[in-house]
């Protein structure tokens, strides 16, 4: 089955003069249960690409299809509604509520979806992501690896289609990076998951089974990573 499909993407910043081409018909396919990374030179429209996908922002052309249904077009609540109940995101700055606990944290996308909140769900997938022992800790009280692991419980939390990590250990020491890695993996090989997700780390590339390139708004080329075992 494919989890999402883009095509024909574009995007387009300013007007006129100023106008500036981020994403220039960007068309992909990815299947459930596939991790793919996502690289390209600072500006050719990685992150572009990422909003677009996740709903966060609005493609000037394309469609945006997640599971099977279309994101692109209708209102901005229809698309926020959308965004809550279909996707899972991970920021490079986590993006923890700093007065919610680990487990309230973990537990708000459940809420904003509408959804009941199963305080023995949200104790397992924190267990998941070993921090079984932190549900009363508030994010100060934790280090980035840790935060990062509360941020991906957040986003696995809904079971959405797909899961978009930007960056996401951009912000951390190498063997936090590798145990968030090693989540996201798991995540995917485990439980499923699709997960797309933009670095500039060619390690952190190493652990997704597809790498996408992109130059100047277009996909470039594309790595498929028979080795990926070996590396993990
Ligand atoms: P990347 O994530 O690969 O660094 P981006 O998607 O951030 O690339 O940016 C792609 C292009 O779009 C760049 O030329 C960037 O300057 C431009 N761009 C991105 N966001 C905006 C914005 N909000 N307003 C104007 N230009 C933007
Ligand atoms: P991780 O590998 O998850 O990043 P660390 O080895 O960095 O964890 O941290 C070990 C312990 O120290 C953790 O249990 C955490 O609670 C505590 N700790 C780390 N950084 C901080 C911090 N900035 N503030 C408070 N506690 C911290």
């Amino acid at each position: 089955a494919t989890a999402l499909r883009l095509v024909s993407v574009s995007k387009v910043y300013g007007t006129g003069q100023s106008a500036v081409t981020a994403l220039d018909g960007v068309t992909l396919s990815l299947g459930a249960g596939t991790f793919t990374a996502v690289m390209g030179p600072s500006g050719s429209g990685k992150s572009t690409l990422l909003q677009c996908a996740a709903g966060l922002d609005r493609p000037d052309q394309g469609r945006v299809v997640v599971d099977g249904e279309e994101m692109t077009g209708g209102t901005e609540a229809r698309l926020t509604k959308f965004r809550r109940q279909r996707v899972g995101f991970v920021f490079q700055q986590y993006n923890l509520l700093p007065t919610l606990t680990v487990a309230q944290n973990t537990a708000l996308p459940l809420k904003l979806a509408g959804r009941r909140v199963d305080p023995e769900r949200v104790r397992e997938i924190l267990t998941q992501v070993g921090l079984g022992d932190r549900l009363g800790h508030r994010p100060d009280q934790l280090s980035g690896g840790q935060c990062q692991r509360v941020a991906i419980a957040r986003a696995l939390v809904t079971e959405p289609g797909v899961i978009f990590a930007d960056e996401p250990t951009g912000a951390l020491d190498t063997r936090s990076a590798r145990d968030v890695l090693r989540l996201l993996q798991r995540a995917v090989r485990v439980h499923g998951r699709t997960v797309v997700m933009v670095t500039h780390d060619p390690v952190a590339a190493s652990y997704a089974d597809t790498v996408l390139f992109l130059a100047d708004g277009r996909l470039a080329g594309h790595l498929s990573a028979p080795t990926v075992d070996a590396v993990a």
